[in-house]
């Protein structure tokens, strides 16, 4: 019987190992890049977490392969121990249904350097899939040599350049062969990331891939006003509640991970943690850990938020609103994969509504809900005064601070109070604007 991936012209191998993992029909990315990189364009792929993007570029490349070859024909970077180790894993998959060998070698940070070194001494993969820095280490070193490679795939570039690594995949692209084929593929594509897209990419063609389901239906998205109480003892609640299958807790720091960890312990729950404080020997053993489902909480910093796939996260809890807004999606996006259903619970005080009011600005719905007698339960709609009155006001307009001036300006009404409203107005514009250009 044809299978959906056959019109791709792969090998057969290839089918396989697709059969294996399940998929039924190619994701929109898989449809659009697929048969691009058969063809040697260079590709700058915009597409979510999520997208099926892995699948997209490892079968066409692995397609070209020779397992003939002892040298290494494909070079891919990711931003994260853990991405590259979850590109690792997919195509080592791949590699184990080919008639020949595929050598796919991990190279990351944190690991024995020398026994790395005396592999690839002994032999060199066709596969790399590594972190920039440890990548450009045996590169410069020579022991990985990557001159022969016909691809490089930049995976999470926006993030790379985030997280201060583009320099070091420049260096490693400055090593390909001059024909040597470009993939480049980010969330989005910043004007920073355009002078190394100039510098090594030959008319590439876009794929872009339109995230029309931004949080999947299968997702309930709910939101719980914290009215004050004690954070941790919502979240140690909701967690024992509905006995979740696997619950991802997120917060910003790492010093709030460690505290909500702690306390969600003494509780007597059994808790992992995640972030970036912690060893990466640590994190990649707890990583296992957490895929052996040796743990029911986990507790974790954005660095948990993007790429990372575990199955089987029934509930993500939001203890805060991520200082990136866009991470909302990626944290949410950790539950409710592949069709199973999921809960995403974002707790939130006054502070926050703002932030609220721009995830819902970008077509995200919540639905409220409360805590009653040991039970969540439907609440109501934290804007229903605004509606009620009829009022139409802009709720991303919303903001605390200057609602709290106009309530005073409305009993005492002063000659200068509008005038003050409209400068801490301005002055909150200039701060939110210099803190995005921070980032
Ligand atoms: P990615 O965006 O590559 O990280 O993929 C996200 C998730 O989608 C992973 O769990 C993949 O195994 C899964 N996936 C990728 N391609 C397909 C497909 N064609 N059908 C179903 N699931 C897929």
């Amino acid at each position: 019987m044809k299978h959906p991936f056959d019109k791709f012209n792969l090998p057969d191998y290839l089918i396989e190992a697709i059969k294996e993992i399940g998929f039924d029909k190619p994701t929109e990315i898989q449809e659009k890049v697929i048969p691009v990189v058969k063809k040697g364009r260079d590709i700058i792929g915009q597409s979510q977490t999520g997208s099926g993007k892995t699948h997209a570029f490892l079968l066409p490349l692995f397609n070209q392969i020779d397992p003939k070859k002892a040298e290494v024909q494909v070079v891919i970077t990711a931003p994260s121990r853990e991405l590259a180790e979850q590109l690792a894993n997919a195509a080592t998959q791949l590699a184990s249904h080919s008639p020949e060998e595929i050598n796919v070698q991990t190279i990351i940070g944190g690991t024995d350097k020398n026994r790395l070194i005396q592999k690839l001494q002994h032999s060199q993969p066709q596969v790399v899939i590594g972190t920039p820095g440890r990548l450009l280490d045996v590169i410069e070193s020579n022991d990985l040599r990557i001159h022969t490679s016909q691809y490089m795939v930049v995976d999470e570039a926006d993030m790379t350049l985030d997280m201060g690594f583009l320099e070091d995949v420049d260096k490693i692209a400055t090593r390909l062969p001059e024909k040597g084929k470009m993939l480049v593929f980010s969330a989005t594509v910043p004007q920073k990331l355009q002078p190394f897209l100039k510098k090594y990419m030959h008319s590439p063609i876009v794929i872009e891939v339109e995230n029309k389901q931004i949080i999947a239906d299968t997702v309930e998205n709910w939101l719980i006003s914290t009215k004050g109480k004690n954070k941790i003892e919502l979240i140690h609640q909701l967690l024992t509640i509905g006995q979740p299958y696997m619950a991802l807790v997120f917060a910003n720091t790492k010093e709030y991970v460690d505290d909500i960890a702690h306390q969600l312990k003494k509780k007597g729950l059994k808790v992992a943690v995640i972030h970036g404080g912690i060893t990466s020997r640590e994190r990649r053993r707890v990583m296992r850990q957490i895929q052996n489902l040796e743990f029911q909480y986990v507790v974790a910093t954005d660095l948990a938020a993007r790429g990372i796939d575990i199955e089987g996260i029934s509930h993500v809890i939001n203890a805060e609103v991520p200082q990136d807004l866009d991470y909302f999606v990626h944290r949410v996006g950790r539950t409710g994969r592949n069709q199973l259903s999921g809960i995403a619970i974002t707790l939130f005080g006054p502070d926050d509504e703002q932030d609220i009011a721009l995830i819902e600005k970008r077509g995200i719905s919540f639905q409220p809900k409360e805590i009653k007698n040991g039970e969540v339960v439907d609440s109501y709609d934290r804007n229903r005064r605004d509606h009620r009155k009829g009022k139409n006001v802009n709720k991303t307009d919303f903001d605390p601070e200057i609602h709290g001036l106009r309530k005073k300006l409305k009993k005492n009404v002063k000659p200068g109070y509008k005038r003050k409203i409209e400068r801490k107005k301005e002055e909150k514009r200039i701060r939110a604007f210099r803190l995005k250009s921070k980032k």
